[in-house]
């Protein structure tokens, strides 16, 4: 019988399929840290590339810029990070293990209310592992330090980003001069972002080591409200255009105590995972004007934008939609995973998205018969500069489809010994297992026709 997913299932898929590996496995690993394998790779690329045409080239008002990761750590000052990145921490007297104090509590939202903040001493009862004592909960900060330079000292500390964000804000006057927009615009970065997080885990959903999609969209105050609605709606749909479930989505309002310091208003788009619930996959804060007048102040800079109309300088508000890219990839992974009784036997496949498919065409030789194998390599070719494409012979054809239907792969190409005579070729559909034929001249159109669906 076909089962339910699993994690353990979902982490032996990517391992065993070339998705996710352990970092620096041979050693044992590292805790937080996670490689993307041949499939992984691509996968991660197409959801950033699907973002970014969603985001910045389909849009009149987004550009894009790629912001280095280490930044003069006065940014951190200016942006709060260096006071009050922190996560309250606790460890047991015990059995040594080190807790999240605000993920001891019992409401998942009384501990998001806490995240970030000190936390009471008295409401954490004793170790979930062992029952003894904890250690009365003290502030850790989140951010990875480093030095700049040969010379280790206070004044070559610096800090590898915890968001992506910052490098933003520091180009808004760069962007805003070399292209010159007028609000309401946005910048739009995907890049990496580094988190000491106490308690990494649920496999790549809490990483040290993760990449974020982040815009920054400039607006007259007054209109933030408005335009903030606007990206939740916008952003929603872009799970949902990929072809996340929409019972498995859902929008969540922070409560005011569990806003972060810069924020007027935070929605968080929720997924419902196996092992945690509904979980934030990606979130939309309304950061006002904080970010841009710190930096102001900070740096002694003049952050503003010219109403040309108003003839006088505004500080834009800030709506910020802000995804990762890892949870972006679980979340795709568990919602395309099936698993289906087909003739006596269980199929699992990756029902994926075509345009986020790491492979997207398979070119598979009925079998190694020496009359198959030069046409089908043929046909493998004619379709690698259009398409992401593997070729396998290995095996009966039945399992090579489930190899396919295993990574995602939306159409197979099947070369027989009627290729020899007609020059047609059967195309296999991943999700309805449908055959047809097709002739090789038509391929390359047809295969794209069906891709870009
Ligand atoms: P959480 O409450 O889960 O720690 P957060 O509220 O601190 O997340 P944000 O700062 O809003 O997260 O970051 C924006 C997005 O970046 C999140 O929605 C998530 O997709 C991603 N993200 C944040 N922290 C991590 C992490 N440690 N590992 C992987 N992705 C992360």
């Amino acid at each position: 019988m076909p089962g339910e997913l699993t994690m353990d299932k979902l982490v032996s898929l990517c391992k065993r399929r070339g998705f996710v590996f352990q970092s620096s496995e041979v050693y044992g690993g590292i805790g937080g840290f996670w490689d993307y394998g041949p499939m992984g790779v691509q996968l991660k690329e197409n959801i950033k590339r699907a973002w970014w045409k969603a985001v910045v080239q389909e849009r009149p008002d987004v550009v894009g810029i790629d912001a280095a990761i280490v930044m003069n750590p006065r940014v951190w000052e200016a942006s709060g990070h260096i006071d009050t990145f922190a996560d309250p921490m606790v460890d047991c007297k015990g059995c040594k293990r080190r807790f999240r104090a605000d993920e001891l509590l019992e409401g998942k939202h009384e501990a998001e209310s806490v995240h970030g903040r000190p936390i009471a001493e008295a409401k954490l009862g004793a170790c979930p592992e062992c029952g003894g004592e904890l250690t009365a909960p003290r502030m850790f900060n989140l951010m990875f330090r480093t030095y700049v330079g040969p010379v280790e000292d206070d004044a070559s500390v610096a800090y590898l980003r915890p968001e992506t964000a910052q490098g933003i804000f520091v180009n808004f006057d760069n962007v805003l001069t070399s292209v010159r927009k007028k609000l309401p615009f946005g910048i739009a970065q995907v890049g990496k972002a580094f988190r000491n997080e106490i308690t990494p885990g649920n496999f790549i959903f809490r990483d040290r080591e993760f990449e974020q999609m982040e815009i920054e969209f400039f607006v007259h105050p007054g209109t933030d409200e408005e335009w903030h609605e606007r990206w939740i709606e916008e952003r929603f749909n872009w799970w949902l255009n990929l072809g996340i479930r929409k019972r498995k989505l859902e929008l969540r309002e922070h409560a005011a105590e569990e806003l972060s310091h810069y924020s007027k208003r935070t929605v968080d788009i929720e997924y419902e995972f196996p092992f945690a619930g509904f979980a934030e996959i990606e979130g939309i804060a309304n950061r006002t004007d904080f970010d841009l007048r710190r930096h102001a102040e900070y740096s002694g800079r003049e952050l503003t934008y010219f109403d040309e109309e108003k003839g006088e300088h505004v500080v834009p508000y800030v709506i910020e939609p802000s995804a990762g890219v890892d949870r972006a990839f679980l979340t795709f992974l568990i919602d395309a995973y099936a698993e289906e009784e087909v003739r006596d036997e269980t199929r699992v496949v990756l029902r994926l998205h075509r345009s986020l498919a790491p492979v997207q065409a398979a070119v598979l030789p009925l079998s190694r018969n020496e009359r198959l194998v030069p046409p089908a390599q043929q046909v493998w070719e004619l379709l690698r500069p259009h398409f992401m494409t593997q070729y396998d012979d290995a095996q009966s054809i039945g399992r090579r489809y489930r190899r396919q239907d295993e990574i995602g792969t939306p159409y197979c190409v099947t070369v027989d010994f009627d290729t020899l005579k007609d020059q047609d070729v059967t195309i296999r559909d991943r999700d309805s297992m449908e055959q047809a034929r097709v002739p090789i001249a038509n391929l390359i159109k047809l295969l794209g026709e069906k891709l870009q669906k």
